[in-house]
């Protein structure tokens, strides 16, 4: 940011404000402070049958490898509703939701997943063009040298496994370490 977004001034300085714990950048002219605080991704994994729904990537960052259906959650929705939307946007699937999955911190890039399980309902639209392909697989035929994260991979291998056992847990943590607990 160069310019205040409240004044149009180019006086911003990095302070901690009176009885704030960071710095922040704040408009030395209108005062006015602007947080930056991480962004939520919300997402899905679509199942039908014994099969999952993953996307081609068409854009960078890691622009054609494979992930789940994700992006960033909008002001005035729930994660739900952003998990669906983008689900919708990059698959062209309406989903339902089955239950929160994962949820993991990445830090270094100021971003928190959150991850559901959807059941596949319909395609009602083309698939968008943050995709260049979304296909089926099972667990077998997942691309798994081609996924964007290892992130995504952790979460999809367990995901695998955990369906042929039929329980499934809900994992907390950071992107490379964290706890599962059973869901239900
Ligand atoms: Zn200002």
């Amino acid at each position: 940011m160069n310019f205040c977004s409240h004044c149009g001034s180019d006086q911003l300085q990095l302070q901690v404000p009176h009885g704030d714990t960071h710095p922040r950048l704040t408009c030395t002219s209108c005062q006015q402070v602007h947080y930056h605080n991480p962004s939520i991704i919300c997402g899905c994994i679509i199942e039908r049958d014994d099969e999952i729904a993953l996307c081609l990537r068409a854009i960078e960052p890691q622009k054609n490898t494979w992930t789940v259906a994700a992006g960033f959650m909008e002001n005035g929705e729930s994660t739900e509703a952003a998990a669906q939307r983008e689900t919708l946007e990059e698959t062209g699937m309406q989903v339902g939701i089955l239950d929160l999955y994962s949820v993991f911190n990445v830090i270094h890039m100021h971003q928190v997943y959150v991850i559901y399980r959807a059941q596949f309902v319909a395609q009602t639209q083309p698939m968008g063009l943050e995709s260049s392909a979304v296909q089926w697989f099972k667990a077998d035929q997942v691309p798994w040298h081609l996924l964007a994260y290892p992130a995504i991979k952790t979460m999809l291998k367990r995901h695998a496994s955990e369906r042929q056992s039929g329980r499934f847990n809900l994992y907390l943590g950071d992107a490379d370490s964290g706890r599962t607990t059973p869901i239900g």
